[in-house]
This record gives structure tokens, sequence and C-alpha cells, in this order.
């Protein structure tokens, strides 16, 4: 009898050390942000490792940062002749000429000329003159580029680039979630700073929880988001914009007026995929609230957003959760990660 209860709890002993699950976090550097990808499964080192490898070559297909890249190529040759594309990166022209079609241009991925005269390209802030805002304003217009699957890209006019800076993270987040899903996770979060995604449980909890920084203190969080899987991601003037006779310029620009978004200082959306989550809350940042609201009810009703306002002249802030997301303000619980 004795025997066999020794042999039943080593028995159940034995069964909780197989079932103890390989967790694995790593950080790195990419896209010029901290990636943080951690998964649960077996053999979640490798996948960890697979995944990056896959952001990386994300990064060296899309990014204006590097002259090696597919797009930086496109960007130098399409305005003489037709720049060829790989079929991965025209579909992902193609999603984000969607966004800025039914967003009615305030999302655009040409908007390069107007970040750069604003000085968000190379961190040397400033008001651009008119003139300089002006001239900038005719480079930038999706509707003057042409994506063809043979040829590739071709712009309109010359000076024009593009830009996939508000939803290329957001892919290579689903990527790298898609890989780790293959590769066997149960459960993994893949974090690009302000863009993430989720499936599976979090470790002892019932769900994801993602904080909402605060916009104007460093390390302060205005409450927390619940996700069970897909994608969050925040835009706003916080993590890149500038102080300017007291008033705040951020790097996400209304492409219709030229003049850096200021309805709302930051936007939260949720979304079934990270590049959605990505693409839109940048949207909406330029939409401000009441537009971009009914932005999502008519075109992407799946996702969900939080806005933080100013709050009139008493220097506080407001949040503005939307109704079916969810939302707890920062005293009612302990930890989370900032996004
Ligand atoms: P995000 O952090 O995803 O909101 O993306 C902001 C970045 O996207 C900026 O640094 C610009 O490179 C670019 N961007 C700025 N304004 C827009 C816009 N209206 N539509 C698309 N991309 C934009
Ligand atoms: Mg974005």
């Amino acid at each position: 009898m004795r025997r066999a209860l020794l042999l039943a709890l080593a028995g159940l002993l034995s069964l909780g050390a197989a079932e103890a699950p390989e967790r694995e976090v790593q950080v790195r550097f990419l896209m010029g942000t901290l990636w943080t990808v951690e998964a649960e499964g077996p053999g979640a080192e490798a996948a960890l490792a697979r995944a990056f490898a896959e952001i990386r070559r994300l990064d060296d297909l899309l990014s204006t940062y590097k002259p090696d890249s597919e797009l930086s190529r496109i960007n130098r040759t399409a305005a003489t002749q037709w720049a060829p594309a790989g079929p991965e990166t025209l579909a992902l022209l193609a999603r984000a000429f969607d966004y800025a079609e039914t967003s009615g241009g305030a999302f655009d991925p040409t908007v390069g000329p107007l970040v750069e005269a604003w000085g968000f390209k190379h961190q040397d802030f400033k008001r651009p003159p008119k003139a300089a805002l002006e001239a900038a304003r005719k480079q930038v217009g999706y509707r003057h580029v042409t994506l063809d699957p043979k040829r590739g890209v071709r712009f309109a006019r010359a000076g024009m680039s593009l830009d996939l800076g508000a939803i290329a993270k957001g892919y290579a987040v689903d990527r790298a979630l898609a890989g780790l899903s293959r590769d066997g996770m149960v459960a993994a979060r893949v974090d690009a700073g302000g863009n993430q995604g989720v499936f599976g449980r979090p470790p002892a909890l019932d769900t994801w929880l993602f904080g909402i920084k605060h916009p104007r203190e460093e390390d302060a969080a205005l409450g927390v988001v619940g996700l069970s899987a897909g994608g969050i991601s925040t835009s706003g003037d916080a993590e890149r914009g500038f102080w300017l006779d007291g008033v705040r310029y951020g790097h996400v620009i209304d492409p219709r007026s030229g003049m850096p978004a200021q309805h709302v200082l930051s936007a939260t959306v949720t979304a079934p995929t990270a590049e959605a989550a990505d693409a839109l809350s940048t949207t909406l940042c330029v939409l401000g609230i009441e537009a971009g609201l009914a932005y999502l009810e008519a075109h992407h009703r799946a996702a969900r957003a939080i806005f933080v306002e100013p709050d009139g002249s008493t220097g506080r802030f407001r949040v503005r959760p939307q109704a079916g997301i969810d939302w707890r303000p920062a005293r009612a619980v302990e930890s989370y990660d900032v996004n």
C-alpha cells in the first residue's frame, strides 16, 4: 500500500517534470527598435532564433534606412523607370495602399518627404518654412504611385518615396508569430515597442496585459488593455516628437495638411493582426476620435481603439476607451508590460 502510494507520488513528480513548459525570452535591437520575443513550447530557444531571423530578413527587405533594402532600391529608381519588386513587398504595399484608400489618405505610405521636412527622419526636428512644406506636399500622395504585379512600382512624380514605417513592424510581428506557431509553440508574445502580438496563454494569467503609457511621464502607465490573441499597437507623439513654443509636434503626419497630427496624444488599437493594429493606430492618430471611430465602424469592425486626449486646459489627460475593449485603469492591476 505504502509502496503503491510512493510509486504514485513518484509518477506524479515525473509527470510534473515532463510537463514543465519550456519557456524562452530574448531581446534584440532590430528595425530601429528593441524587440522582446517570448515563447512557450518544445524547442522554444531554436524557435526564437528563427523568429529573430525572420524579423531581420524583413528589416533587410523593407527598411528605408538600409540603402540595400528592396524598398530603398525602389525609392531610388521608381521615379524614372519601373522598379522591380518581389511579391511579398508588392503585397504589403498593396495592403498599405488599401488603408490609404479607405481612410481618405489619412494613412499614406508616400508621406516620407513630409516626415523628412519636419526633421523626423534624421532627428533634426524643425518647423519647415512654408515653401519647403508646399514642395514636400507635392511629392506626397499614394494616388501618384502605380503597383503592377509584373513590372513593379512606378512613381508619377520626382522626389516621391515609399515609407512602410507605420505598418512594417506590425507585419513583422505577425510573421514572427506565425513562425512560432508553425514551430509548435503553444503561446508567444512578440513585442516591438509600440507594436505587439500574442497567441496562447501568458504565464500565470488568463489573458495578456498591455500597459498604455502615460503620454508625458516616463515609465508611468494610465492602465492596461487585456488581449487574448491578435495585435495591439500604440501611435502618438510620445516616442518621437519635439516641443516648439509650447506645442508638441509628433512624427505622425496628416498627409492631407502636411502638419503633424494634433487631435490626440495617442491612439491604441487592438485588431486580429498586428499589421492591422499598426496601420490603424497610425491612421486613428491622424483622424482623431470621432472620424477614427467612424472609420473603424465602416471598415474594421473587429478592431477596437483607446485614445488619450488632452483634458482642456487642466494639463491632465483623458482616456477614451471604445466600447468592447478590455480596458483596466491603472489602479486595478499589479503587473503589466508597457506598450
Ligand atoms: P507608427 O509609429 O506606426 O504610428 O508609424 C509612424 C511612422 O510612420 C512615422 O515615423 C513615419 O515614418 C510614418 N508616418 C507618419 N505619418 C504617417 C501617415 N499619415 N501614414 C503612414 N505613415 C506615416
Ligand atoms: Mg503604425
